[in-house]
């Protein structure tokens, strides 16, 4: 099972809309192994890594070096690559050989999700194909068992009710000079409050 917050998600497909339009797009889940190498793909995502990838329409190619480069703060901050997710310019998001072949590892346990219409929409991670390897090839994960491979569980939780939630600002401080000092973030992050 690979657990993921719904932020890290939302994260990953922002950076993914910074693409320019209309060519595959790819980043790569890392994070920490929850068990042996005996459950596939069993993980807690924990950062977004987007390489740099020479895109196209209906490809990319992640250079060694610059695989290298997306994978150096893994060891640093002791991390694992848990998965892969590419974009696909239309509806179909199985794998194709090109996929197979050159998708982060061949390893038993690694996890490769595509998206379709290159992730435009605010796709859920099952709303693409979830594949997975078994050591011996990529298998490609039905409906319902990819709803219970992947868990999007929420990044926070705020039961307070709505009137005993402050304006925000600095924490702590409602001085108008405080959120001057704050400047735009306080302005942000007011709006991003507020929307709750
Ligand atoms: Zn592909």
């Amino acid at each position: 099972m690979l657990t993921l917050s719904d932020a890290t998600w939302k994260q990953m497909l922002a950076m993914m809309a910074t693409s320019r339009p209309g060519v595959e797009r790819v980043a790569y889940l890392d994070g920490v192994r929850t068990a042996d190498g005996t459950s596939l793909g069993m993980g807690i995502v924990t950062t977004v890594s987007v390489p740099y990838a020479v895109q196209s329409a209906g490809h990319f190619t992640v250079s060694a070096e610059e695989m290298s480069r997306a994978g150096a703060h893994l060891r640093r901050h002791g991390l694992v690559r848990l998965a892969q997710v590419h974009t696909h310019p239309g509806h179909d998001t199985r794998h194709s050989p090109t996929d197979d072949q050159s998708a982060y590892s061949g390893k038993a346990g690694a996890v490769s999700i595509v998206l379709p219409w290159h992730a435009a929409g605010g796709p859920s991670p099952t709303d693409g194909t979830v594949h997975v390897h078994d050591g011996h090839g990529w298998r490609q994960l039905s409906q319902t068992d990819a709803e219970a491979f992947i868990r999007v569980i929420p990044a926070t939780v705020d039961t307070r009710p709505a009137a005993l939630i402050a304006p925000a600002g600095q924490p702590g401080i409602r001085s108008s000079r405080g959120r001057r000092r704050w400047g735009p973030w306080a302005t942000i992050w007011a709006h991003v409050t507020r929307r709750r």
